[in-house]
């Protein structure tokens, strides 16, 4: 497993490097096409998705599971040189080794043993990897929809939260507004009162928008990015702001929406536009959701592990899947530290009972 984990590790894949997912998308046909119908869906200007049909055990299979992950990172290629593959004190090191190439390699091994071991799957299992997850699943999502409508599971192959491997039975929703001002340009010395400065208008809204969080909720809004004006002696025309949002509940993310909707400028000869919106819905804890966590914990005690809940403010695929209905467990990857930072790691004495999780789910059907 520590071998294939490596290999994977070493075939850097980021997002906007359609060419560098490709090849680690072949890497992940090649390992499954001795145990699953493989095919590849065209990403448009990201990789390609991959979509596995497992060839499990057991005749008579009633329903379908399926196993979503993305083959994307979020590290350049060429990350290997300043943070090499490595084992360290009971750890695999390297970029995306814990999001989440280790748990792909897990999932393939569970079902590599339901093969060798000839333990029968009731249902149908798909594996799905998109390789734009890193970067909002904007080409992928309607495939992840597609394959979710058809399943009455879906295990998410995001790495667990923290070092006990918490799954994650809940997700806040993730969303970005662009809020655009337009104001009046002038000459800062011979004409000041003839400008409206959109920098200052800005930074009153940004005032405004800061106050939507609200941290007892779950809400949380983050004017991230700003940028305004041309030259320091210039009254600003024009200034935009970039906000984050993280919202619980569906219908929080409705009622953000009206309040950006809503904002209205402070000075009257600037113009305030506001675009954009939730582009991951939460993935709330629901009674389906829960019940799939007890299963999940279950089995995971015949393992002599006491598994935890979590819930993230990071979104997954599994919102999406979630937010249709459908009941979805994630974080059952890898368990480690350091996603997206230059610790990233995985704890190896954690790899046999997670990938034994992983086919005991399958097994329970
Ligand atoms: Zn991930």
């Amino acid at each position: 497993m520590l071998d294939l984990i490596g290999r994977f590790v070493i075939c850097e894949s980021p997002s906007d490097d359609r060419a560098a997912v490709d090849r680690f998308v072949d890497l992940v046909c090649d390992t499954l096409a001795p145990v699953a119908r493989v095919k590849t869906v065209s990403g448009g200007r990201f990789g390609r998705h991959l979509v596995a049909e497992m060839k499990l055990p057991g005749r008579k299979k009633s329903g379908q599971i399926l196993a979503l992950g993305h083959s994307d990172t979020v590290w350049p290629v060429g990350t290997l040189r300043s943070m090499p593959l490595r084992n360290y004190r009971g750890r695999v090191c390297g970029p995306g080794v814990l999001d989440m190439k280790g748990g792909i390699a897990f999932f393939i091994f569970a079902a590599r043993a339901l093969r060798e071991l000839d333990l029968s799957v009731p249902s149908r299992v798909l594996l799905q990897l998109n390789s734009d997850e890193e970067v909002g699943s904007v080409s992928s999502r309607a495939l992840t929809e597609e394959n979710a409508r058809r399943s009455h599971a879906v295990l998410v192959l995001e790495p667990g939260t923290g070092l006990e491997g918490r799954l994650k039975t809940a997700r806040k929703g993730v969303g970005a507004f662009t809020v655009t001002v337009r104001g009046k340009a002038s000459h800062a010395g011979v004409d000041f009162q003839a400008g409206a400065s959109g920098v200052l208008e800005l930074a009153r809204q940004i005032e405004r928008i800061a106050r939507f969080t609200n941290l007892s909720r779950g809400i949380t809004v983050n004017p991230g990015v700003i940028a305004g004006g041309t030259r320091s002696n210039v009254i600003a025309a024009e200034a935009r702001a970039e906000v984050d949002i993280r919202v619980p509940r569906l219908r929080d993310g409705a009622a953000l929406k009206r309040k950006f909707r809503a904002l209205k400028p402070f000075n009257p000869r600037c113009s305030v536009t506001v675009s954009g919106g939730l582009n991951r819905p939460p993935l709330e804890r629901s009674a389906a959701v829960r019940r799939l966590f007890r299963t999940a914990h279950t089995l995971a005690l015949e393992l002599g592990i006491e598994l935890e809940e979590s819930s993230s403010g990071g979104g997954s695929d599994g919102n999406f899947t979630a937010a249709l209905g459908i009941p979805t467990l994630d974080g059952l990857g890898a368990v480690g530290e350091g996603a997206h930072a230059a610790h990233e790691s995985i704890l190896i004495n954690r790899i046999a009972d997670r990938t034994a999780l992983l086919a005991k789910l399958l097994m329970a059907g």
